[in-house]
């Protein structure tokens, strides 16, 4: 059994709001959808990506991958958003998906997430066959897009009148999930919201919990939604309506707490726990409905240099989904990803050659609920703190075999990102609308000086080799605290 009775479940319903406070009258509505995107493997060109390893051609399929679309609207705005059963989506994709379903045009957002599984297609192009080479399939791409949109569109269309629960319960992280780097954080909340119909019908479950879909290891070659697509298959099932999945502050790094071999019980286990989990908190006794909900949404384009030698020496995969650009945001040819790269390995290049992308930083208010969308995996102490033990999860602070511990008296002061949240159910979705890789608290920043940033530094330095660089902490953290403001 699991340690996870100190729970402490707040259940967070306003009283409906007047026809003025709501915007767009004492109505708001709510739809859901969900699209199979598994991708056929008959062509044995299906690469799993996670784990930092290659050629992992997917042998089989465990589970089912899907996207899952809730739409929520006021009407005076409408937000849908998208969570994918898959490694991430860079930002292009995501800005191709608004076209296609017309969520660029005013009065529209479209907020696009991954679970993250580990056990999903390359859709970012770094675990092809060998080092260097992307796994992407471009036509099972093109084809994820249109289904996706369709879907959006599909639910769009079926938007009625509902009302929205909202609830964060604190969980004890043991045997659910744990941090590997020093000091130990993991943001023990688990968010839900529950779209239904005013009837209390369930449309959408959406989940935010922080942690990786990585309970199944480098060993397994069989494509599966980890314990996020178990979580949403569990809700499904038992609550009906659509489950989306939303994965929290998961740098750091949040990975399961496994209790026994990393399979596909493990997988259940996990999902089947915090199923329940999001469950009990919606069946709260305070947990009461909103209707006439406003909804709203802000996002801002900032510019990240790409400073990492390891991401300068793959900027091919992330050109795929990115305009390169110079320091002054001019585009940059798309030959640039193939001569930097050998530039850099030649005479590295000095700052002002460095190319940048846009990414994007976004908040969206549900309700009694609002979040960030953060383009990466974002450190949780960078949302919650916790630098005093606070979110430790019964692991010690700082591990003592570190052979070099953070400098505690450096780290950032509070309040954090989550901290700052102006409502009452707060989450925060990383990989949101792009995916940037590790977003690595800067006064424990440290990279070893050489081309492909590895052998690392000693202790756990992982992260760095896969983040963009350094200066995209700050440039994500203050465009946030902009949005909130
Ligand atoms: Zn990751």
């Amino acid at each position: 059994m699991l340690a996870l009775a100190l729970a402490a479940s707040a259940c967070l319903g306003l009283a409906p709001l007047s026809a003025g406070a709501a915007g767009g009258g004492q109505v708001s509505f709510a739809s859901a959808s969900k699209v199979d995107i598994t991708p056929a493997l008959d062509t044995n060109r299906v690469f799993l990506a996670g784990y930092g390893a290659t050629g992992r051609r997917a042998q089989g399929i465990h589970d089912r991958l899907y996207a899952r679309i809730a739409v929520f609207s006021d009407g005076r705005k409408t937000v849908a958003i998208v969570s994918l059963d898959l490694i991430g989506l860079f930002l292009n994709d995501v800005l191709d998906l608004r076209r296609m379903t017309r969520f660029d045009k005013p009065g529209r957002y479209l907020f696009v997430t991954a679970s993250h599984t580990h056990s999903g297609p390359d859709t970012l192009g770094m675990w092809g066959p060998v080092p260097g080479v992307s796994g992407v399939d471009l036509g099972y791409m093109k084809g994820v897009k249109e289904k996706v949109a369709a879907a959006v569109l599909t639910a769009n269309d079926r938007l009625k009148p509902a009302r929205l629960r909202s609830a964060s319960s604190k969980l004890d992280p043991k045997g659910l999930c744990k941090d590997l780097r020093d000091p130990a954080v993991v943001d023990p909340y688990l968010t839900v919201l529950a779209a239904e119909t005013m009837a209390g019908k369930p449309v959408a479950t959406i989940v935010n919990w922080s942690c990786h879909p990585e309970v199944l290891d480098k060993t397994n070659m069989l494509v599966s939604g980890d314990y996020a697509g178990a979580l949403c298959s569990k809700l499904d099932e038992e609550r009906g309506g659509t489950c989306l999945f939303l994965p929290g502050s998961i740098g750091g790094l949040a990975t399961p707490d496994t209790r026994a071999p990393r399979d596909f019980r493990e997988v259940s286990r996990i999902g089947g726990e915090l199923a329940a989990r999001a469950m009990k908190a919606l069946s709260s006794e305070a947990c009461k409905p909103m209707t006439g909900f406003p909804v709203d949404s802000k996002a801002e384009t900032v510019r990240v240099p790409v400073e990492n030698s390891r991401y300068l020496l793959s900027l091919r995969s992330l050109a795929s989904g990115h305009t390169l650009r110079d320091a002054a945001g001019d585009p940059l040819p798309a030959s640039k990803a193939y001569t930097l790269p050998a530039r850099h390995i030649v005479r590295r290049l000095k700052k002002d050659e460095l190319p940048w992308v846009e990414t994007e930083v976004s908040f969206l208010s549900l309700g009694p609920a609002c979040g960030l969308g953060i383009p990466g995996e974002l450190f949780p102490e960078l949302a919650i703190g916790g630098f005093a033990g606070e979110f430790r999860g019964g692991q010690p602070l700082l591990d003592p075999a570190n052979p070099d511990p953070p400098d505690l008296s450096k780290a950032p002061k509070g309040p954090y990102l989550k901290d700052l949240l102006p409502c009452k159910t707060r989450f925060v979705v990383n990989l949101a609308n792009d995916e940037l890789g590790y977003i690595v608290p800067e006064y424990d920043f440290k990279v070893q000086d050489s081309l492909t940033l590895l052998p690392r530094r000693p202790g756990h330095h992982y992260e760095e080799t896969n983040s963009i660089g350094r200066s995209a902490t700050s440039i994500v953290i203050d465009a946030a605290r902009r949005l909130m403001k």
